[in-house]
């Protein structure tokens, strides 16, 4: 049996889901899902692997619908809700998706592919309460296909297996000390690994509580904040941005009351995106919190994290997670020295099965002796390793140097009135690359001259950018990622 089933079965009337107002015990978690397995097994014995998509909010459905995937034997492919109907369509055709379950909020949305004959559509509303026998399921059975963000390319769709899935919870689980008595406050998107592993998993793994909000809103996260209940908090570097820049337009007593609220907490987490250190500073300021960075992929769940006790350093990512090999590699997969940038690769139970329907990108991505190629590079320094970005976007080629454009986000951040950056790598026929900056400032205007003799007090000539835009807002996708292929089309 899977074991999140296994151990659901044992927290039986503890509060599991907090979602649209109402409470959620894991028993009923447990008989819904069943619900959803009868409906869609329609007296066979097993789904056999079928794709079966969905397209549910982040609620108490949504978690019946993936279980009840899982537990009649389909694979799980959770849609994700701010797409149009093209990206679903690719995923739906990609996949080859046998069915979709939708509630009514998608119901105009996906309207226009309901004549497809080769796919059933099934109303959440319309699964009525039934019995059912559910296969035994083993483990190295395939479980779900999420999509990669797309932020270099076109979102690859990534097969991971029961086993995978488990080896990723237990290694947060366990290094991140969650519990029973944890509530953790979800407002990430479902329909990626940040969610659906480290927060909504790992959350009922431990027999905790998992509030959902149904959208986006700093008011009503600070509001749920200052109730006291929750304790644990994930998100991307996007949203604790916003959130600092809501926060510092409330009154003082306001600010005092919620800082004192969030210093009881137990666990702040950022992932998904570099982390950018004046974003943590402010936010200790806030909350009393030194966010724990960790890094991670959909390729393998979590592989590195700062501790959950000990030192977490400003710009640094930590050591690897329980049962992850790491090692650095360069353009050989030959290891490389401390202190020398290469390549993270991966080893470990928690590394993913195949890209769905691409043996060769699956073969390409893996060494010849059986590492995942992440395609970021990282630096070991003295005890945890940081991330010096993409090798395809951030290490930017010039002039015989390799330079790192998050090493210089960072330091164009400290300029008073620059709110964001994204700095890219533009071709130039003398130097291979020369260095572009888009620029969001927090208003008025500066000049270029003015921000370039600034610069150049702060950073070698060869890591000076040679170009600038200004942008009203960074190009982002939809898990807040800034898409610097987008930026570097603004220079050419
Ligand atoms: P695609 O593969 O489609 O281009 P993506 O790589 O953004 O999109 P995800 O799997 O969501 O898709 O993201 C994984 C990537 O996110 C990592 O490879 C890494 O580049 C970045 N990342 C994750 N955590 C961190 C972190 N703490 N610091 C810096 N980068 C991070
Ligand atoms: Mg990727």
């Amino acid at each position: 049996m899977i074991t999140l089933i296994k151990k659901a079965s044992s927290f039986k009337n503890r509060i599991a889901i907090k979602s649209n107002g109402q409470n959620y015990t894991y028993n009923q978690l447990l008989q819904q899902s069943e619900h959803v397995s009868a409906c869609l097994l329609q007296g066979k014995e097993d789904l056999d692997q079928a794709r079966i998509a969905f397209l549910v909010p982040a609620s108490f459905s949504y978690v019946t619908v993936q279980w009840g995937i899982w537990r009649a034997g389909g694979i799980a492919v959770p849609l994700c809700e701010k797409h149009p109907l093209p990206s679903i369509k690719y995923v739906l055709d990609d996949t080859k998706a046998t069915t979709v379950i939708y509630t009514e909020a998608f119901e105009k949305l996906l309207s226009p592919l309901f004549k497809s004959t080769h796919i059933q559509f099934i109303k959440y509303t319309d699964i009525k309460p039934k019995k059912c026998m559910l296969p035994t399921i083993i483990l190295d059975r395939s479980a779900l296909i999420l999509y990669t963000s797309g932020t270099t390319g076109s979102p690859k769709g990534v097969v991971t297996t029961h086993a995978n899935i488990e080896a990723q919870i237990t290694a947060l689980t366990t290094s991140w000390e969650w519990s029973k008595n944890d509530h953790v406050l979800n407002v990430l998107p479902l329909h990626h690994v940040h969610g659906i592993i480290n927060m909504l998993s790992c959350a009922l793994w431990s027999g905790a509580c998992c509030e959902f909000l149904s959208k986006f809103d700093p008011k009503a996260i600070f509001d749920i904040f200052l109730k006291d209940e929750v304790n644990v908090f994930m998100a991307v570097p996007t949203i604790y941005f916003k959130l600092i820049y809501y926060f510092n337009e409330l009154s003082n007593s306001e600010k005092a009351k919620i800082s004192e609220h969030l210093s009881k907490f137990r666990l702040m987490v950022s992932g998904s995106a570099a982390l950018p250190v004046s974003v943590l500073e402010e936010w200790k300021e806030i909350s009393g919190h030194i966010l724990l960075e960790r890094y991670g992929m959909t390729e393998m769940g979590m592989a590195i994290s700062n501790p959950y006790n000990g030192i977490r350093r400003p710009g640094h990512i930590g050591q690897p997670l329980h049962g992850v090999s790491i090692r650095l590699a360069d353009e050989n997969n030959k290891v490389v020295p401390d202190g020398t940038p290469g390549e993270i690769q991966i080893k470990g139970p928690n590394v993913f099965k195949e890209y769905w329907d691409k043996p060769e990108a699956t073969s390409n991505s893996f060494t010849p002796d059986g590492w995942f190629q992440s395609g970021d590079i990282a630096i070991f320094d003295v005890d945890s390793y940081q991330i010096l970005g993409r090798n395809s976007v951030d290490i930017i080629k010039s002039g015989g140097y390799k330079i790192s454009a998050l090493e210089i986000e960072e330091v164009l951040r400290t300029h008073p009135m620059i709110k964001d950056c994204g700095v890219v790598g533009i071709p130039d026929l003398e130097w291979g690359e020369i260095i572009g900056a888009s620029i969001v400032l927090k208003s008025g205007e500066l000049l270029v001259e003015n921000l370039t003799s600034w610069i150049t007090k702060k950073l070698p000539a060869y890591k000076t950018p040679r170009k600038y835009i200004f942008q009203e807002d960074l190009p982002r996708n939809v898990m807040g990622k800034v898409t610097k292929n987008e930026i570097k089309k603004l220079f050419t």
